[in-house]
């Protein structure tokens, strides 16, 4: 009985496994052909003014409809697509939609300022800031319209080009964002190192905040540091009225989470604007 149990456990994991294995075979494949076969579009996620609960900026979030396993997430798929040499196409793709849409809005006279999340591949790119300047030019959208946000681990992979980039792209007006701040081991030096404008507080924080102490004093003095040295700041994931009541205490200025909106289908965000 044991052996058989042990056994069929043993078949368990072995199944899994190479269903695991051709899960990612086949997204690999189907990762050649998405753009081609127009898989992808952009849900765009609203961030509010606390105190005014309106929305004053978006971030652009990447959704592959995938024809055979539905929608796959970003998590899954960016890091795939980073090792195949596809997220170069893929970061031009999302960077251009979001811009057209955004410089759409404001010919309509909203001026939303709309951030896209860049990949460690893109950063260390020698051409990135003139690449989003390219697009900025095509799109007809305002520098000051455009924020990038970019990881601890972006940055990292090589420091010393992804402060060159965005130096450059801040010289022509795009404000930079750090993104899941917190989550990393050289957070502070980055924020010395890095011209930055903002920093998004990672979901992990809100996450915790709400059963340890430790979690909300950590959170409270991260956004008087920020408060302090003039960056703007973000707190991300915020899903409750406790969450959003705390930090409206603490004076963080900025939140975004399934509280006030999930991330929304282009048409379903405009509805969202103008039902405010
Ligand atoms: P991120 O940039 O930190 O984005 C925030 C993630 O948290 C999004 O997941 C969003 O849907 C989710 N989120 C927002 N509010 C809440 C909340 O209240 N509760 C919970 N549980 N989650 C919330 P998503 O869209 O699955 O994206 C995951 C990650 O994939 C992003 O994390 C980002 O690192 C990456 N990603 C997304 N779009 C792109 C893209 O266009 N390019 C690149 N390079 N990476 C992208
Ligand atoms: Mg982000
Ligand atoms: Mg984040
Ligand atoms: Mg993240």
């Amino acid at each position: 009985y044991w052996a058989k149990t042990a056994q069929s456990g043993l078949e368990q994991y072995h199944r899994a496994f190479s269903e695991q294995a051709t899960y990612r075979g086949n997204l690999e494949r189907s990762l050649q052909s998405m753009l081609a076969r127009q898989e992808l579009w952009v849900a765009y996620q609203p961030v509010m003014d606390l105190v005014t609960r309106q929305p004053v900026s978006c971030e652009a979030l990447l959704r592959w409809e995938h024809p055979e396993y539905g929608s796959v997430s970003p998590d899954t798929f960016i890091p795939i697509a980073e090792e195949r040499g596809l997220v170069q196409e893929i970061g031009l793709w999302v960077l251009r939609a979001a811009c057209t849409d955004a410089a759409g809005w404001n010919r309509a006279g909203r001026a939303l300022k709309v951030a896209v999340n860049v990949s460690a591949v893109q950063l260390r790119g020698a051409h990135f800031a003139e690449q989003v300047t390219d697009i900025l030019n095509e799109t007809g959208l305002p520098p000051a319209l455009l924020e990038l946000e970019v990881t601890e681990t972006a940055v990292m992979a090589n420091m010393a080009e992804a402060t060159r980039q965005l130096l450059h792209l801040r010289s022509i007006g795009v404000s930079i964002a750090l993104d899941d701040f917190g989550t990393g081991y050289a957070s502070l030096e980055l924020v010395r190192e890095l011209p930055l404008n903002k920093l998004k507080l990672d979901r992990s924080f809100m996450t915790s905040a709400e059963t340890e102490s430790r979690s909300r004093l950590i959170m409270s003095i991260v956004i008087d540091l920020a408060n302090a040295l003039d960056l703007e700041v973000v707190a991300e994931g915020v899903e409750t009225g406790e969450q959003h009541t705390m930090l409206l205490a603490w004076h963080c200025p900025f939140a975004q989470g399934y509280f006030y909106s999930r991330p929304l289908s282009h048409g379903a965000f405009l509805d969202f604007l103008n039902r405010q």
